[in-house]
């Protein structure tokens, strides 16, 4: 309890004692930092629960990340992109529910060059001046990010997936690179955006030294978004076997980073929802304030398979916000018709 005590007071710690923290943890100690994150939620941004709707433009990549259903070597991995009026139609039905931010997301598909992307993006933007843009594409040139965000995005996730540089070799296939990865997130910053980094609670070889390390990135980087889930095997994927990570575990992170970094912005993500009934909702009280419903079309929701078993495959958008609205309600939370802006603190 005593380093809980610290971390609240703080709002930091060691390397050494976050890893001491993870490895010694209670659920008495869990309870403690989930309800001191909770009020500093509430302090921050009360019970709004902002809502981006994520739009999952294409199922193509050329990445192998030993992780991901999308990846380049998987055969059996059903391909679809889609084309700017089917985003459009995306923007449009979300639009129409209440969502003011729309998140692009995709694999590493060389048909979304800056034109044609950058194009997407100022359509919507010039079709809905009230939303912001963020995308989530993966890693591109610093030159390509600044085209992008001139184009109009105004935010981009790319979670750095651990901070550990060995671990993150284990990863990834050798052609990437932990050094390319963090210099990503840095042009971002540099050029304007709001940024996200993240990374997956449970993958394969990730030990409590490396999750240390990752709450100390986010700690100094102080991102403005940060995306954790736990990881979730793909049959398809060398790591089919390894086991899931934890509702505990993620729990327990999300509420060190809302005590680390007060106002950013952390989803409880669909990874979440998956391994629990109600995994989202208890984010949210342990200390999250957004969630990322599916804008989809339902054509494609079960192609883009990151990992087994993923929720909302087979609702229609409107369905997914009136029953995460619902889910948020039996919390005492709501969602915002908000663009969900970073607050200061
Ligand atoms: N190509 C983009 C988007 C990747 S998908 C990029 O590189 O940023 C978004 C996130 O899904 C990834 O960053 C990863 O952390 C997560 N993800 C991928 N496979 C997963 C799995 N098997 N279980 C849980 N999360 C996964």
């Amino acid at each position: 309890m005593k380093l809980a005590e610290q971390l609240i007071r703080e709002r930091r710690l060691t390397e050494g004692e976050y890893a001491e923290l993870i490895a010694g943890r209670t659920p008495e100690v869990a309870e403690r930092l989930s309800a001191a994150a909770a009020a500093l939620r509430r302090e921050v941004y009360g019970d709004a629960v902002f809502t981006r709707g994520l739009i999952e433009i294409s199922s193509i990549c050329k990445n192998d990340c030993l992780y991901c259903g999308i990846r380049r070597s998987n055969v059996h991995a059903e391909r679809y992109r889609l084309r700017q009026d089917e985003i459009m139609s995306c923007a449009e039905e979300g639009y129409a529910l209440g969502f003011k931010t729309f998140v692009l997301q995709g694999g590493e598909d060389p048909f979304f060059t800056d034109e044609v992307l950058g194009g997407i993006v100022s359509a919507i933007k010039g079709r809905f001046p009230d939303c912001a843009v963020t995308l989530s594409m993966g890693e591109r040139s610093r030159e390509s990010y600044q085209t992008l965000r001139d184009a109009g995005a105004d935010r981009y996730l790319l979670r750095h997936e651990t901070a550990d540089p060995r671990h993150y070799a284990r990863l990834h296939p050798p052609e990437m690179s932990f050094d390319n990865r963090m210099r990503c997130l840095k042009d971002l910053r540099d050029i304007g955006y709001q940024v996200g980094c993240g990374f997956m609670v449970g993958s394969p070889y990730q030990t409590e030294t490396a999750l240390a390390k990752d709450l100390k990135f986010i700690e100094t980087f102080k991102p403005d978004m940060c995306g954790i889930g736990p990881f979730v095997p793909h049959h398809d994927t060398p790591f089919r076997d390894k086991p899931a990570g934890t509702l505990e575990l993620t729990l327990f992170l999300l509420s060190i980073i809302r005590l680390i970094h007060p106002p950013v912005l952390l989803p409880a993500t669909t990874a979440l929802g998956t391994i629990h009934p109600r995994g989202r909702e208890l984010g949210i009280q342990a200390g999250a304030n957004v969630v990322m419903p599916n804008l989809s079309p339902v054509a494609v929701r079960k192609k883009y398979m990151l990992y087994d078993t993923k929720l909302c495959t087979g609702e229609e958008s409107a369905q997914c916000r009136g029953c995460l609205d619902a889910r948020m309600r039996s919390i005492g939370c709501y969602l915002a018709v908000d663009r969900g802006d970073v607050r200061t603190y």
